[in-house]
């Protein structure tokens, strides 16, 4: 199982772009029930997941126990157990601005980091996209995730 520290250094490299170089392969944890996390979930299900490593091997399917890289991977057993992304996805997403329209397509992993940066431009109130909506879009063009700004 990680460390707590292993843990933490995970979310603070990977959650926001989760993209391996060499190899562009995307980082997600292993957990105990021998399921897959995608890094955006490890961050966003930090609570669950740091409990379960503070409780030691607690085996309720949140304690990580290794950090993979789905380039190495078969692709049959990369949807993330939480929220069904298909890690290490080669097709396109795309990022929208409210005010700006699309500003990124490529790879799953790219567009998260792309996701994260328009969102936090869209909370801080600094620079286009200050206090404009964001939508990331699956491949199929269906939202994947979205911020609305208060
Ligand atoms: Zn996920």
């Amino acid at each position: 199982m990680l460390t707590m520290s292993e843990y933490r250094a995970f979310v603070r490299e990977y959650s926001s772009a989760p993209f391996v170089f060499p190899g562009g392969g995307e980082a997600y944890l292993l957990l105990d029930d021998g399921e897959p996390l995608c890094a955006a979930c490890a961050y966003n299900e930090r609570k669950q997941i740091i409990w379960s490593i503070a409780r030691g091997s607690a085996r309720d399917g949140w304690c990580p126990v290794a950090i993979c890289n789905s380039y190495n991977e078969d692709p049959g057993d990369r949807a993330c157990a939480h929220c069904g992304a298909d890690i290490g996805d080669q097709g396109e997403y795309s990022v929208i601005v409210g005010n700006i329209g699309t500003v990124f397509t490529g790879p799953r992993a790219e567009a998260l980091a792309e996701y994260a940066e328009w969102c936090e431009q869209s909370r801080t109130g600094a620079g286009r996209a200050a206090g404009e909506p964001v939508t990331l879009t699956d491949p199929a063009g269906e939202p994947a995730a979205e911020h609305i700004p208060e």
